[in-house]
């Protein structure tokens, strides 16, 4: 801790994004960055608390103090080793992580202006790839060999681990690359896919070696390996069978989201099978982060309009909700670059039916609704809180989550990690789960 009174003399400084009339009109990254006296600065104000909670808060346990102190110093190659030591991928949690480390930040608890660890971590690790501080190891082999069957952010982890301690790994996936949710979910306005690729060169050049196309059953599994990891994720999208789904113009939200990523990684799709939001009015079912994610794909697309609806109540407002004190996860309002960018966003409104022309979906019929407590305990009722209205819309999509996958039984030598494991979650949990699982599958080996 290099400069004790920082956190009471300089202000958290965001780099911010791009202004909305700019950002809209391509699928860039939309945040910024700071210059590195002001990146340094910020570095600064972190206190070293004697308990840190960043490191409780984050999954990873990532080591926020110590990196930022050598931030703060200009070492740059020390702060990339501190922080690569438990975060094999900083430049995806750098920039899509919701940073729950700075939710437990003590400076968020006095003064609702954490350190600004994800920033940090994001700046950190893009310097140490120009520095050239990410080298390429070659491990010793161990004459072991093992499959990870799905290359999203928990196989590529536990991929990696595994490889530095000397197992010869194939990861085996059914798209026609690696990254999982990174490449095919999550937007390029978010995450630009050359920061995915500039990673995976790296991991081939170590030795990983990635088989594409390939869907595997997980309960006939590729022989002659020694031990497996099941990271697929979770593949079956919850879907709104009301009246009407049937029409032309519902989709499930990564339709359009992977459709998109892949468009814009040079894919071409037939008019029948483009799904696009240019010129139409869109309504989003479904308030949280992937809906947040088609808000802003549609506005890129040329959207008309789009609202989001959400069958939950609005979330309190402000920095914290007595509910849920700090250090936990705070569950107030977010408004995400996306809902910036322009949007009409409803809650309690509960979905009744598609409507539709010839086909063609024309509107949702939707109904304002109430929770009321439960005398017996557990959810909530639900209650009617107005007539039924007729919400305009010519292309809806459902983001409603994923259902957790039942895996089967298997073998002691088959692991399952990330999200196939946990239900859908956030990166950052799945990179720490594969982290955990290559441990567990190297004790099991040794
Ligand atoms: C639209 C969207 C936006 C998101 N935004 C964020 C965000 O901003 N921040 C955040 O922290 N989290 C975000 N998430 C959540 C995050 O992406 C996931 O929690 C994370 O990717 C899970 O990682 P995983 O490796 O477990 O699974 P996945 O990323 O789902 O990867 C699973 C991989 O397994 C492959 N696979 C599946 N079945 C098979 C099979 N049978 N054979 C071979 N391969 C198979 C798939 O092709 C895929 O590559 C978002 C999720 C979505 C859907
Ligand atoms: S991975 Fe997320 S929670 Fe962990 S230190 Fe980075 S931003 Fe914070």
């Amino acid at each position: 801790m290099g400069n004790p009174k920082a956190f009471l003399t300089i202000d958290r400084q965001e780099a911010g994004y791009r202004p909305v009339h700019d950002r809209v009109l391509d699928f860039s990254e939309v945040e910024q960055t700071l210059n590195a006296n002001d990146r340094r600065l910020q570095a600064s104000r972190c206190m070293d608390c004697g308990v840190p909670f960043c490191n409780w808060a984050c999954p990873l346990g990532n080591r926020a103090p110590e990196w930022n102190d050598a931030l703060y110093k200009g070492d740059y190659e020390l702060a990339y080793r501190l922080l690569n030591s438990t975060n094999d991928f900083p430049e995806f949690t750098g920039r899509i992580c919701p940073a729950l480390c700075e939710k437990a930040c003590v400076l968020n608890l006095t003064m609702h202006a954490p350190s600004t660890n994800r920033e940090n971590e994001a700046a950190i690790t893009e310097t140490a790839f120009r520095e050239n501080y990410v080298r390429i190891e070659t491990p010793v082999r161990n004459g072991k060999t093992i499959a990870v069957i799905g290359a999203g952010p928990a196989g590529l982890v536990a991929a990696n681990r595994l490889n530095h301690m000397g197992y010869t790994v194939t990861v085996f996936d059914k798209n026609e690359s690696a990254g999982g949710l990174l490449r095919y979910g999550i937007p390029n306005f978010k995450l630009n896919k050359n920061i995915i690729d500039r990673r995976l060169a790296v991991l081939e050049a170590e030795g990983i070696i990635f088989k594409y196309g390939q869907e595997i059953d997980v309960t006939d599994l590729p022989a002659g390996f020694d031990a497996y990891v099941i990271s697929t994720g979770t593949p079956q999208a919850r879907d709104l069978n009301i009246p009407g789904r049937e029409l032309k113009g519902v989709h499930l939200a990564l339709e359009l989201l992977s459709q998109q990523n892949r468009v814009l990684a040079g894919m071409e799709f037939s008019k029948e099978k483009r799904v696009t939001c240019k010129g139409k009015n869109v309504l989003v079912i479904g308030g949280g982060d992937t809906g947040s994610d088609c808000i802003g794909t549609a506005h890129r697309q040329g959207c008309k309009s789009v609202t989001q609806i959400e069958i939950m109540p609005k979330p309190p407002v402000g920095p914290e909700d007595p509910a849920n004190p700090w250090p936990n996860w705070p569950r107030t309002l977010k408004t995400t670059s996306s809902h910036e960018e322009g949007c009409t966003r409803r809650w309690n409104i509960n979905s009744l039916r598609f409507i539709g022309e010839n086909g063609e979906l024309t509107g949702v019929e939707v109904q304002p609704i109430d929770w009321k407590p439960n005398p017996e305990g557990g959810r909530p009722i639900m209650v009617t809180a107005g007539e039924p209205e007729v919400i305009k819309a010519e292309i809806v999509l459902l983001a409603m989550g994923f259902l957790k996958p039942q895996q089967p039984e298997f073998a002691p030598n088959v692991f399952v990690a990330g999200d196939a494991a946990n239900g859908a979650s956030l990166v950052v949990r799945a990179m720490a789960s594969g982290r955990d699982i290559a441990a567990k599958v190297d004790a099991f080996l040794k």
